[in-house]
């Protein structure tokens, strides 16, 4: 029988401990600010920012909220960002992804102070995390190493085959599961022989963006499946990269979706949050 790696309740004891941190804090005087940002009405980005908001409700972090209109300029954006990076009182600060067409992401992820990048994606965190010195992390493959680890899967000396390679999810995961000191292995859509290749991982991430594109042929037996991928079907049913049923039963443990990789990204986020209080004073 397989275990259905939690990641709500996983997600939901990691915040009650940095409630704890938080209160401990508070006793010194120290609260924990983040500012962010969101700009335009993609209502997806306002679902996130909403909850992101609500989890810092919830641990006693203060948050400041910037909402700016879809017609925000690259510059009135930078301008917003460098006074908050100015702002002693702001530890973290947040630029809710996608942006309009008219701002650059890569500028806008630049200035952000690498002291309080809470998301983990200026060059200089993920500099860091590629030669092992102290940063910041992205927050959904910091969430992962946290659900293996809580979930008492060995990684050390294990074959590891991620599938994706974005900025944000690929690259960073290869790294802290390599950190970790399992052999890892990075597949893309040019990879030959896709199937062969992930049947030798005896852990496999999926973070392909592809609507249970992998099945049980995928995937060798008693290995365990970490699914990243989130989509909405019609119906408003919500699946993963993975093909669940086919595949939970030839697993040791599987993430859900939902309730599993999802609920982790923003308690990393939390988690870093709290961190920054020493990263940016
Ligand atoms: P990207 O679209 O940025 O990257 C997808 C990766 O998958 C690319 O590296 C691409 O290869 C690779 N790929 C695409 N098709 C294939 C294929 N047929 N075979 C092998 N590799 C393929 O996606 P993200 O990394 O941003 O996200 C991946 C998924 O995770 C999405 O569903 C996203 O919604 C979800 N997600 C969930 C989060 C959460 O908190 N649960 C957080 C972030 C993302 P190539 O580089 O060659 O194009």
């Amino acid at each position: 029988m397989y275990q259905i790696i939690d990641g709500k309740a996983i997600s939901t004891a990691l915040k009650e401990e940095l409630k704890e941190k938080v209160t401990k804090l508070a006793g010194q005087g120290i609260t924990p600010c983040l500012a962010v940002i969101l700009v335009g009405e993609d209502p997806a980005s306002a679902v996130y920012v909403n909850n992101k908001k609500k989890a810092c409700e919830f641990i006693g972090i203060k948050s400041l909220s910037y909402e700016l209109p879809e017609s925000t300029s690259e510059e009135e954006l930078l301008k917003l960002i460098e006074t908050l990076n100015a702002d002693d009182s702001v530890n973290g600060i947040l630029v809710q992804l996608p942006l309009p067409k008219q701002i650059h992401e890569d500028a806008v992820i630049k200035a952000i102070s690498p002291k309080k990048d809470v998301d983990g994606f200026h060059p200089e965190s993920v500099g860091a995390l590629c030669i092992g010195q102290p940063g910041y992390v992205s927050c959904t493959p910091a969430g992962i190493i946290e659900l293996l680890k809580r979930s008492n899967v060995e990684i050390e000396g294990k074959e590891c085959v991620i599938i994706g390679r974005s900025n944000i999810v690929g690259k960073p995961m290869s790294l802290l599961m390599l950190r970790e000191n399992a052999t890892v292995t990075v597949c893309h859509s040019r990879t030959q022989k896709l199937k062969e290749v992930c049947k030798r991982a005896d852990i496999l991430i999926v973070a392909i963006g592809k609507p249970k594109m992998i099945t049980s042929e995928y995937v060798k037996e008693g290995a365990v499946v970490i699914d990243v991928g989130i989509h909405r079907l019609e119906g408003k049913k919500l699946c993963g990269d993975v093909d669940f049923d086919d595949v939970a039963p030839h697993t040791s443990a599987i993430t859900p979706v939902p309730g599993g990789v999802g609920p982790m990204t923003i308690a990393m986020l939390m988690k870093n949050c709290v961190e920054s209080i020493g990263f940016s004073s």
